[in-house]
């Protein structure tokens, strides 16, 4: 199959980067080029943040129930090319074709649909005052909104910052991640169809430093950036978007834990902590990379996490039985190698720790765990975005919460334990923005999500999502003015 060109989306058009430059986008599997992608600098940043200003005044003037409506159109759309979206998504990224179909496109069509209802559940807030003057609090767009997205759930999470921006009025210039950049056009493509105006969306493709991400963050109209991607990169966005105060909502990296005490059902706690460590190759945010069991139940434990980890088929992507894909390059694998070879040389490798002797070509990596590792070990400290699992002994509840947030992250952990009362002590005790009991990954739009300390800054999901991407307004009159009559 020859390479596509994979170009801007600008004003309602796909078109190359003015400098003519192109990068290609490969196929972690197998290691072809899939598409010679249009660098983007600051010149096409310029053209998408004017084009996305043009847009502004009448998509901002469009009312909630028109935009809820192109907002279920979008995600109908999205919804028949499920199929050949998570082909690509998964060609693109490495990751099982069952977690495309059945996670990343379906959950990119609920973000569509979700806050394309609730920005009509919006009540409008007035207040008399005590002397009987008025008020009304209006929800107005922020302008053009700048959104840079990792790759490591392309489709989605471009998706998650797409649609409550939508909803909220505001025009959108998107800088998706230069290693997954194809759903971002095959989005484009179903905003054209579905009849968003011109200018409303815009894609600029590129690399972040010094190129199409940076550009988008300094551009001076650019009003907001909402920015999911590593920690340091959130530090340098922050120092480049201080110049021009612009608002910030970062979503950024994780070290999770999942904490398995004496009396947990480990029926439920073993396959669950599996799935947290190694589900989209270990390269999730919300992953429970550490594993801290307390020492009554470690022996059995471990014994059990090597049977279930063993059941993981490594594999082709696009075979419906594969488990794990591939990581997300060649270079993302040498980094996650690299810290195999420290865990060798310090720790004890209880599975894995290798390249599968079956597969040739591809980024492809086993899953692999390393047991009794120590608290200050890098491994324990630094978030390695891989199929790698470090487990560690603890003796007290108290002992193992000092665990949990002895890392510079704080986004999720989970507990298991038939106790209540632990239940609550961890929960109420714990520095993460998210914290499951009995469970791992249980979502919904509706509720906040973010990170404490390096994992994150403000919140997303459900109306936090809409009061980052708008500001209010407060309208005043005095008591013979009746606002409510205007604004019903
Ligand atoms: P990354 O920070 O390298 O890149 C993310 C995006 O930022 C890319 O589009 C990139 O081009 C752009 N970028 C890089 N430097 C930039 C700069 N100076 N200015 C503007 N844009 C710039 O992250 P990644 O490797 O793509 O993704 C993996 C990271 O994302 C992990 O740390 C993971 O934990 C994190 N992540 C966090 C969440 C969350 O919700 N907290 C979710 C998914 C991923």
């Amino acid at each position: 199959m020859s390479a596509e060109s994979c170009l801007h989306f600008i004003g309602g058009r796909f078109v190359p980067a003015k400098s003519g430059q192109t990068f290609p986008s490969i196929n972690p599997a197998t290691e072809e080029v899939l598409a010679h992608v249009a660098r983007g600098q600051s010149a096409d940043v310029e053209e998408a943040v004017q084009s996305a200003r043009l847009a502004l005044t009448s998509w901002s003037k469009v009312s909630a129930t028109e935009r809820s409506k192109l907002m279920h159109r979008i995600a109908d759309l999205l919804e028949a090319e499920r199929a050949e979206i998570a082909r690509l998504e998964s060609r693109d990224n490495g990751k099982p074709i069952s977690e495309t179909m059945e996670g990343d496109i379906p959950r990119a069509v609920r973000n569509f649909r979700f806050f394309g209802d609730l920005i009509l559940k919006e009540q409008p807030f007035h207040h008399r005052g005590a002397d009987g003057s008025n008020f009304y609090v209006r929800r107005e767009p922020l302008g053009v909104v700048g959104l840079i997205t990792p790759w490591n759930l392309p489709l989605y999470l471009a998706t998650w910052k797409v649609a409550p921006a939508l909803a909220t009025g505001n025009t959108i210039v998107l800088k998706p991640a230069e290693l997954t950049p194809l759903s971002a056009n095959a989005l484009a493509r179903i905003m054209q169809k579905a009849g968003v105006p011109d200018g409303v969306f815009n894609v600029v493709h590129g690399f972040g430093a010094g190129e199409a991400g940076e550009a988008l963050v300094a551009h001076p109209d650019v009003r907001a950036i909402s920015f999911t991607g590593e920690t340091h990169t959130g530090a340098a966005i922050m120092k480049t978007a201080a110049a021009h105060l612009k608002k910030l909502s970062f979503e950024l990296g994780g070290k999770g834990a999942s904490v398995i005490t004496e009396d947990a059902d480990l029926n439920a706690a073993i396959p669950a902590c599996v799935r947290a460590a190694f589900r989209n190759q270990g390269q999730i945010c919300l992953a429970g990379s550490r594993l801290l069991v307390h020492e009554k139940v470690y022996t059995e434990v471990i014994e059990r996490l090597q049977q279930e980890t063993a059941k993981i088929r490594v594999g082709d992507p696009l075979d419906a039985q594969t488990s794990m894909g591939a990581v997300i390059s060649l270079e993302h694998r040498e980094r996650i190698e690299s810290f195999i070879a420290y865990g060798k040389q310090h720790h004890k490798l209880l599975l894995g720790g290798s390249r599968p002797k079956n597969l040739s070509k591809g980024a492809f990596l086993e899953p692999t765990i390393f047991v009794d590792v120590p608290q200050n070990s890098r491994m324990v400290q630094e978030e390695i975005f891989g199929p790698v699992l470090t487990v560690q002994k603890f003796s007290s509840d108290d002992v193992a919460i000092d665990m949990v947030n002895d890392t510079r992250y704080g986004l999720s952990a989970s507990v298991w334990t038939n106790n209540d009362a632990r239940a609550k002590k961890y929960a109420e005790n714990v520095r993460t923005g998210l914290f499951w009991i009995n469970a791992w990954f249980i979502r919904d739009l509706s509720v906040p999500f973010g990170g404490m300390k390096h994992s994150g800054i403000g919140r997303e999901g459900g109306r936090w999502s809409l009061d980052f991407y708008s500001e209010y307004k407060s309208i005043a009159a005095p008591a013979s003015q009746n606002l409510e009559k205007i604004w019903t």
